[in-house]
């Protein structure tokens, strides 16, 4: 069979590398950062790539990304390729809570500081850790959803076990429904991790799920909107989407479509303009040495990482305006448009 160019599958690359021309030896202050990303699948990366790339320009920095398609290896090389590029600092997205210590450590050696964006290096010196309360997702999800069903057979669809994020979302989630299940209001009848976050396993586990109890499940939890769309995929099937509520995350295009025309219950949505910009801000003045402080530290393992936490905001049909529309996030004839 022919192969030709269009067909390729398209796979999310890092942008090209920013003009670079930075040299350590210089001392006119001008200041690079690096950005280590672990993906560009999900659409808020794109987000957070742009709009850090944006800010950080804005504060007169320079910007090198790379993404690294979820591969650990990959992830470590294009981070010593800054690392020996002369950073002032990495800002690290790491696809593997654990296995990116390995990069902290080398930053350490190399005496550049570390950020931690989005998700916590478990294990590692990482100098700040910035992030939306991950916990207060999964706490928003679950108040959502067992305020609309407050009793019957409960689905968690979970995001990867490798990111630290998946386990405080399920944390959160579980803090709310622990005491209706031990007052034997909801079961949780499957909960299961997604590996990698896709929606196409997403979608495995939750025809799995059905299966188990044909088809007699009346909530599910989805660790983000990209999982969440799996779920409703697997729903659809059986004729049930749209008539068992599903939570999501991340207020992505197609999520916040669901919830309009009502086959998703909720989203949370997470100011990426917010993170990038606190982000940026932070990065460029631990870079130019200022001593950053923080009302909270999270211990992750290693130390009490001096953390910034940004607060989640859960979105459902009723404050589509006054959430994603009035901060731009999404226009409304983005939204809005006929199923
Ligand atoms: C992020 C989510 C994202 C997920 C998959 C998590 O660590 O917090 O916003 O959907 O990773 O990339």
């Amino acid at each position: 069979c022919e192969q030709n160019e269009d067909t390729l599958p398209i796979i999310p690359d890092d942008l090209p590398d920013e003009q670079i021309g930075h040299d350590q030896s210089d001392d006119n202050g001008s200041i690079t950062i690096g950005l280590s990303m672990d993906t560009l699948i999900e659409e808020r990366w794109k987000k957070d790539r742009d709009m850090f790339k944006e800010a950080v320009e804005a504060l007169g920095a320079q910007v090198i990304i790379k993404a690294a398609n979820g591969n650990d290896a990959l992830q470590v090389t294009q981070a010593e390729t800054m690392i020996s590029q002369g950073v002032d600092l990495l800002v690290l997205v790491p696809h593997n809570a654990e296995a990116a210590a390995t990069i902290v450590g080398k930053a350490q050696m190399a005496e550049i500081p570390v950020i931690s964006y989005d998700r916590l290096v478990k294990n590692a010196n990482v100098d700040l850790y910035i992030s939306f309360d991950n916990e207060q997702v999964g706490m928003l999800q679950a108040e959502w959803v067992t305020d609309l069903v407050p009793t019957g057979k409960y689905v968690y669809i979970g995001g990867a076990a490798t990111d630290n994020n998946a386990h405080l979302m399920k944390e959160g989630v579980f803090s709310v429904l622990q005491p209706l299940i031990e007052q034997g209001d909801i079961t949780v009848v499957y909960d299961q991790w997604t590996e990698a976050w896709t929606p196409v396993n997403a979608k495995r586990n939750m025809q799995a799920a059905l299966e188990a109890n044909y088809n007699d499940i009346d909530a599910v939890i989805a660790a983000n909107d990209a999982t969440a769309g799996g779920v409703i995929e697997a729903l659809a099937e059986q004729g049930l989407a749209g008539k068992i509520p599903v939570a999501g995350q991340d207020a992505e295009l197609a999520g916040i479509q669901r919830v309009y025309t009502g086959k998703q219950a909720m989203t949370v949505y997470k100011s990426i303009r917010e993170l990038t910009e606190q982000a940026a801000d932070i990065a460029v003045k631990m870079a130019r040495g200022e001593q950053i402080e923080t009302e909270l530290t999270i211990n992750n393992g290693k130390k009490d990482v001096p953390t910034v936490y940004l607060t989640p905001v859960p979105v459902h049909k009723d404050n589509i305006y006054e959430t994603i529309i009035a901060d731009g996030f999404h226009s409304e004839t983005e939204i809005f448009v006929d199923d």
